[in-house]
């Protein structure tokens, strides 16, 4: 392993801010995977988790099973670790623009086409490289005027040349789940399966460009543009992306991060990062399900939330998920949900203002347009 520390741009003279990389395995042989750990940084079972697989991974390079390489971030967010108001962590939003530091990744496709457009034949392993190389030149390219825009094309640069990225987050209250690209249904089923999974949410775009977006999309877009000069099979998607979110936000244990340490490292291991010979395939708890099915459960209105439903659950269209009570007039004001499917999470805190997400479900019977994910 090899640990490195990457100097960010200091927020203020008198400030340092590091970003620690480790490195697993030979970089250039075999695939590589990007994996990071609680981008927001208040999301900490991620954290947890990334030591325990930094022990496998400690392990597996130890006994030479390691066949790719093996990024690992295990604090994605330097910055937002360290933001605190009135005794609140936060580390969702940028405290000095308000930036979610999921969203607003650059897309490099755009950035890539035409010098690509010039090289790519039908020859999907060439296509691979070139694409591959040009991609890592874009990300390498990016500036930055300010910390949190560093951090960002820090984090592109490490993972954009992977042909595995996961980013590991958590929600408030929520079970196991993940999201990914449509195309990618597959992996994305496998790697649901290892975690434990309750629901898989796809999307060939989400809207307003979160970190695996940013990795795998331009894949989707080059084909996009470049497969009828080239052939129906030459541009391949290669960069699985997803974001794992590792239940909710106090599900936080050494039981837990062990066992998806193991499943993350059992996953890298079927997609040939390691030796597989002892991984069990494991059944998939759900089938994958469009990200514009989920239901979101909205306050129409401010009051106490009393919730009528656990997160895991199974709900069905027309279900009481929760009460508003007006804590004025005591009126009780209850919301049912139109689709059936899994309640993936919900909110940890019991006040709610107008328009707040109480919960999510992974439903299959809205066509939800526009922007997917909470903002
Ligand atoms: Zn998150």
């Amino acid at each position: 392993m090899q640990v490195e520390y990457m100097e960010l741009m200091a927020p203020a003279p008198g400030h340092s801010v590091r970003l620690q990389v480790l490195r697993f395995g030979q970089p250039g042989q075999g695939p590589k995977a990007y994996i990071q750990a609680a981008l927001h940084a208040d999301e900490v079972p991620a954290m947890l988790a990334a030591l325990e697989l930094k022990k496998l991974l400690l392990q597996a390079e130890s006994s030479n099973e390691l066949l790719g390489e093996v990024v690992l971030v295990p604090y994605a967010n330097p910055l937002g670790l360290s933001q605190h108001l009135h005794g609140q962590h936060h580390g969702r939003f940028a405290l000095n623009d308000g930036m979610n530091f999921n969203r607003g990744y650059p897309e490099l496709a755009p950035a890539v086409l035409e010098q690509v457009r010039t090289l790519v034949s039908a020859d999907a392993q060439a296509n691979q490289r070139i694409i591959r190389t040009a991609l890592k030149e874009a990300a390498d390219k990016l500036g930055a005027t300010s910390s949190v825009q560093d951090l960002k094309r820090r984090l592109l640069q490490l993972a954009i040349d992977a042909d595995i990225v996961l980013d590991l987050h958590c929600d408030s209250d929520a079970v196991m789940h993940l999201y990914s690209m449509t195309a990618h249904a597959g992996i994305a089923q496998e790697l649901g399966a290892q975690l434990g999974a309750h629901a898989v949410l796809l999307a060939s775009e989400s809207g307003d460009s979160p970190f695996d977006e940013a990795c795998s999309r331009p894949w989707l877009d080059l084909q996009r543009q470049l497969i009828p000069q080239s052939g129906s099979q030459s541009i391949p998607l290669a960069c699985f992306a997803a974001t794992v979110e590792l239940r909710g936000e106090a599900d936080v244990s050494h039981t837990l991060a062990q066992q998806d340490a193991l499943a993350l490292m059992n996953f890298l291991r079927l997609r040939g990062l390691a030796s597989a010979q002892a991984v069990q395939e494991k059944q998939a708890l759900c089938d994958p399900t469009p990200l514009s099915g989920s239901e979101p459960i909205t306050a129409p209105c401010a009051g106490v939330i009393v919730f009528h439903r656990q997160s895991g659950e199974r709900v069905s269209a027309g279900d009481a998920i929760a009460d508003i009570v007006n804590p004025d007039t005591g009126d009780v004001l209850t919301l049912h949900c139109k689709s059936a499917g899994v309640m993936y999470a919900r909110c940890s805190t019991r006040w709610a203002h107008a328009g707040k997400r109480l919960a999510k479900i992974a439903g299959t019977s809205l066509a939800r347009t526009g922007k997917l994910l909470s903002p």
